[in-house]
Parts: C-alpha cells; structure tokens; sequence
C-alpha cells in the first residue's frame, strides 16, 4: 500500500463527535491533572466495524448504552478505534471517563470496537491506536513514560478480550 513516513506520524484522522452522531454529555468533569500516566485498553464487546457509518452506527449504540442502560453522562471511553481505521472522541483527551473503576480520573482509555477475544484487531486499528497513544504524548495529555494496560488488569474483567490482551502485553510500555 506504500504507506509513507508523513503517513504514519502525526496524530491518526480522529472523527468528531459531531461527525459520528453523538449525544449531548450530561456533565463534564475534567482531569485533575494532565499528562496522564495511564493508558488503559478496551474491547466493545460487539460486532467490529469496517467503514465510518458502520463504526459511528456503533459508537452511537455503545453511547446510548452507557447512558441508558449505566446512567453515565455519557459514553464511557475516551477514544474508540475502528477497523476502518479511524479513532472515534469519545470524552477526549481532558474529560474524566468512565472506563476503569479506581483509574478513571488518571487514564486515558481507548476502546476497540469489536469483540479480541480469539481474534486481534486488524492493522489499521492498530497502528491508529499506537498513533493515538503517540498524539496524546505529542499533545501532553499522556506522560512520555506511561504505563499500558488492559482494563483486567486492574478490574474484573475479561476485557480487551483475550487475543488482544495478549498483543498487547508485548507492546512499548506494558
Ligand atoms: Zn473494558
């Protein structure tokens, strides 16, 4: 595909909430303090998505989920990533999401959409996520020595699935 250098730095093509259909926020409340020292990995636990009105169909479902169904203020992650490559705002980079109990207010959490329980993300997910991680660093919302984990390493859970948990134990910073 001749993926060029310009192409893989810089912050991956992030789609607004506005762009994906997005309810409004309940409330705000925003990080104590920023760059945060946690990135944490999620799975949607749903079917995965491979274009943006696919992937904003079930960013809009995991939204109406975590409202409805949890009661949040709004939906839970800071990030989500597609198969069609594209990172979806959630809360963003300065909100306090509502993701990894004990972690919420010091972590910035991407989820994948889609369920990595025997299988991993494709390449385009994941390199989006590796970039986001890198753009969160560029813009000082993430500490240059953060730490990543999966949300069952620190909760109850069988989250980001078993497949992708394992990937990412091998990832910078694990
Ligand atoms: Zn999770």
């Amino acid at each position: 595909m001749g993926l060029g250098l310009s192409l893989l730095g810089g912050c991956p093509s992030i789609v607004s909430r506005a762009s994906w259909g997005a309810r409004a926020s309940r409330s705000n409340s925003y990080l104590p303090s920023q760059p945060v020292h946690w990135v944490f990995i999620h799975h949607g636990e749903s079917s995965a998505c491979h274009s943006q009105s696919q992937c904003a169909g079930i960013v809009r479902s995991y939204q109406n989920y975590h409202m409805d169904s949890h009661g949040w203020s709004d939906i839970g992650y800071s990030f989500l990533v597609g198969e069609d490559g594209n990172a979806y705002e959630g809360r963003g980079w300065d909100r306090i999401g509502a993701h990894t109990v004990g972690y919420n207010s010091k972590a910035v959490a991407i989820c994948l959409i889609g369920s990595f329980d025997s299988v991993v993300p494709n390449a385009a997910a994941l390199n989006t996520v590796k970039r986001l991680i890198q753009c969160g660093i560029d813009k000082g919302k993430i500490s240059k020595d953060y730490v990543l984990r999966g949300h069952r390493d620190v909760n109850q859970t069988s989250c980001p699935g078993d497949a992708l948990y394992k990937l990412i134990r091998t990832w910078p910073h694990y």
